[in-house]
């Protein structure tokens, strides 16, 4: 009897080691399918791996991105990617910006990592009503990312435009305060420390949280001591290896036009654009499939730890656009310094 009853027991355990075994093998793996994606997910695998673990909404991303000691926003997208052909993302780069390293060969010769056919969507100068919702659009439609530099200025204007950037998983660094020339006449050091960090200040007031220490100067005048500055901060800057010239484009064909040609001829590059721009809005759908077509993989940077931003810019921001805005805020004098 006693026998019996052992041998009962042991069978009863054994069948629990096998379920257990079968279970642990089979659940999903909702860690591993996590950093799956975030190390360079063609767009059919993000299908994979979204029943792992659901993306968050943009309306979670909504109520985090308010509070501005939270972590910085989660890469992933809103939706899987329901484009079966999307251009979708290569790879993903993680980039330590430690000493402030240069990105773009037409002033940067140091950092070559793109391999033929790779290339680096950038936008500048947003956020902005209509345009930059059409470009986010675009990207999601093509299931890709890029590198956002937006004014801190439009950010202020526009944070929720800004917060759609972010929960869609791209890249957002900065582009100044108020688009000044840095390397201008008359323009102090102070003054283009000061550009440098309220912008910043003012991308992470918008996003609820700390913005990529990736940089990009107006016009791409790039001053040496404002370079100095941005290395003694661990900032990346970015000038491009493609300029679309998109902000003084006629229509969208010409902006696809100059892009190819000039990609076709280089054969991978950092691709500058305005999401600014309406003419950009409006050619971007068909140049990512013209991209797609030609054989172009996308290649998106993010960076290794985001930026600590300084607290005096940040209180001071703060304080200054709880003042009556209305006759403080010219939205004709910023339109008009975007003529890169
Ligand atoms: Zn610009």
């Amino acid at each position: 009897m006693r026998n019996a009853l052992g041998l009962m027991l042991a069978s009863i355990g054994a069948a629990v080691v096998i379920a257990a075994v079968w279970f642990w093998t089979s659940s999903p793996r909702a860690d591993l399918a996590v950093a799956a994606t975030v190390s360079a997910p063609p767009a059919e695998r993000l299908a994979a791996t979204a029943s792992a673990k659901p993306a968050p909404t943009f309306e979670d991303v909504e109520v985090t991105a308010t509070s501005p000691a939270r972590p910085p926003l989660p890469p992933q997208p809103k939706t899987a990617c329901a484009n079966p052909d999307a251009l979708g993302v290569s790879r993903v780069v993680e980039i330590d910006t430690t000493g402030g390293p240069g990105f773009g060969f037409e002033h940067f010769k140091q950092l070559d990592f793109l391999t033929d056919k790779e290339v680096v969507l950038t936008f500048d100068d947003g956020p902005w009503p209509v345009n930059t919702p059409l470009v986010l659009k675009a990207l999601a439609d093509e299931c890709t990312k890029a590198v956002f530099f937006p004014i801190g200025k439009h950010a202020t204007y526009h944070p929720a435009i800004l917060r759609q950037v972010a929960a869609a998983g791209h890249t957002v660094g900065a582009h100044t305060w108020s688009h000044a020339n840095l390397n201008g006449k008359n323009f102090s050091e102070q003054q283009a420390k000061d550009e440098i960090e309220k912008g910043f200040s003012a991308v992470k007031l918008a996003l609820g949280a700390a913005p990529s220490p990736f940089f990009r100067f107006p016009q791409l005048q790039h001053r040496p001591e404002a370079m100095a500055y941005l290395g003694s901060r661990n900032v990346a800057v970015f000038s491009c290896d493609l300029d679309s010239f998109d902000f003084r484009a006629k229509d969208a064909t010409q902006i696809i036009n100059t892009v190819m040609t000039k990609v076709d001829k280089q054969g991978k590059g950092i691709v500058l654009m305005h999401d600014f721009q309406k003419h950009t809005a409006e050619a971007l759908p068909a140049l990512l499939r013209r991209l797609k077509a030609g054989g172009y993989k996308v290649v998106q940077m993010k960076a290794k730890a985001p930026l600590q931003t300084l607290a005096e810019y940040d209180d001071a921001l703060v304080k200054e656009i709880k003042l009556p805005v209305a006759s403080t805020r010219p939205v004709g004098s910023v339109v008009q310094t975007v003529s890169q």
